[in-house]
């Protein structure tokens, strides 16, 4: 059996009348033998898979599979003195198809992309404090977002333990973070790019650094913590601005300037030069039918860092969007590249961390893919 998590509403034949969404159900064969168990909803991907064994889905289920994701990111090392920022539960990858935990600093933020995994919310955060224990003082439910068309729910954010005010901050890689899981994006950070800053951090010495689409400035922190000599930090929505602003105070970095525009429109016509410069848009592509269009984009925009950047510079090109597998945005660049005319190198192939696992069942949890190129 292939034990893919999804099973798609044209697959089923036969269906109980009274579900409701968020039901856990029982997935039979056309002979009635057991095959799964999972939650239900009146939607194109009808019953997410929860367990391949007859079990129940109770407090005990969660407790097992929130033991082990943990027990996962222990064994990755990501609970350190000098990183506390991490994703405890991935969905599919850690065997929770619809919910994502994010960890900040010993409070958990729970978003739930299912009514399954709404409705199981209590016994979510319990095993969340019998397995982290002293490690969380907070847990907080923040799925009115990812749930709002589910509007027959009335779907409510809020503490499931404890209290925390916000920003907390908390660590990546050494940089401190302020995060506002009430008020940001998400659950409050890019958490899917620590391996990826860290690595520019390893080539930042004494650059000129310009990090677009920055949010919260992840990139530009750890350039400055090493030793960048300037660095730009440019996104479109002057919150985001003022996040990265409030973060480079908090680690009191000097050598940083923040830029209010758009990032598409201002990369066309640098003002100035830079070693590095940073893309990491927000997915152009949401859906297969995008996927063109957004490959242009994503051209014309690599295109423009390539042709601007400094000679000996490293250009540290991003996509997020899923429909978009790295076969296909590293031809995008590339295209981009010949285009332009100048000689570049792919040095680095860059992707999604550890803590967002992709399960073997389940390639479609493949979603970042990056490039490090450097250009003569
Ligand atoms: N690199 C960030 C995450 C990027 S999220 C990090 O490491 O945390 C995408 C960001 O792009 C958001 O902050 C959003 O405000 C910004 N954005 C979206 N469209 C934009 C545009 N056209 N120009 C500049 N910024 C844009």
């Amino acid at each position: 059996m292939r034990k893919h998590p999804w099973v798609f509403s044209g697959a089923i034949d036969l269906a109980s009348e009274d579900l409701q969404d968020g039901d856990v159900v029982e997935v039979l064969d056309s002979k009635a033998n057991f095959l799964a168990v999972g939650h239900f909803q009146n939607a194109t991907i009808a019953v997410r898979i929860l367990s391949f064994d007859n079990k129940a889905i109770d407090a005990n289920f969660f407790q097992k599979k929130i033991e082990n994701a943990v027990q996962l990111r222990r064994n990755l090392n990501l609970f350190r003195p000098d990183n506390s920022i991490m994703r405890l539960i991935h969905g599919e990858g850690d065997g929770l198809p619809g919910l994502i935990v994010d960890y900040y600093n010993k409070v958990a933020v729970i978003q739930c992309h299912s009514v399954g995994m709404y409705r199981a919310v209590e016994h979510i955060a319990q095993a969340l404090h019998s397995v982290l224990k002293e490690e969380v003082i907070a847990i907080y439910n923040k799925s009115s977002d990812t749930l709002a068309h589910k509007d027959q729910m009335e779907i409510k954010d809020g503490y499931l333990l404890g209290n925390c005010p916000t920003p907390h901050v908390a660590l990546e890689n050494g940089v401190k973070f302020n995060i506002d899981w009430i008020n940001g994006q998400k659950t409050g950070f890019f958490i899917d790019q620590r391996e990826n800053r860290a690595l520019l951090g390893k080539y930042a010495k004494g650059k000129k650094v310009l990090n677009t689409f920055c949010y919260s400035g992840g990139f530009s922190l750890t350039a400055l913590k090493n030793g960048a000599s300037l660095v730009h930090s440019l996104d479109s929505s002057a919150k985001a601005i003022q996040l990265t602003d409030d973060n480079i105070a908090l680690n009191q970095f000097e050598s940083h300037q923040s830029i209010v525009a758009d990032a598409v429109e201002y990369i066309k016509n640098l003002p100035e030069q830079y070693d590095v410069i940073v893309l990491d848009p927000p997915a152009f592509a949401k859906h297969r039918d995008k996927r063109h269009k957004a490959i242009q984009g994503y051209k014309r925009l690599n295109a423009n860092a390539l042709r601007q950047i400094k000679p000996g510079g490293f250009l540290f090109t991003f996509s997020c969007s899923q429909v978009i597998d790295k076969y296909l945005f590293t031809n995008t660049v590339i295209a981009a590249a010949i285009e332009v005319g100048r000689n570049v190198r792919i040095v680095e192939q860059l992707h999604q961390p550890a803590d967002h696992p992709i399960s073997a069942y389940h390639p479609e949890g493949e979603y970042l893919k990056g490039l490090v190129v450097y250009v003569d």
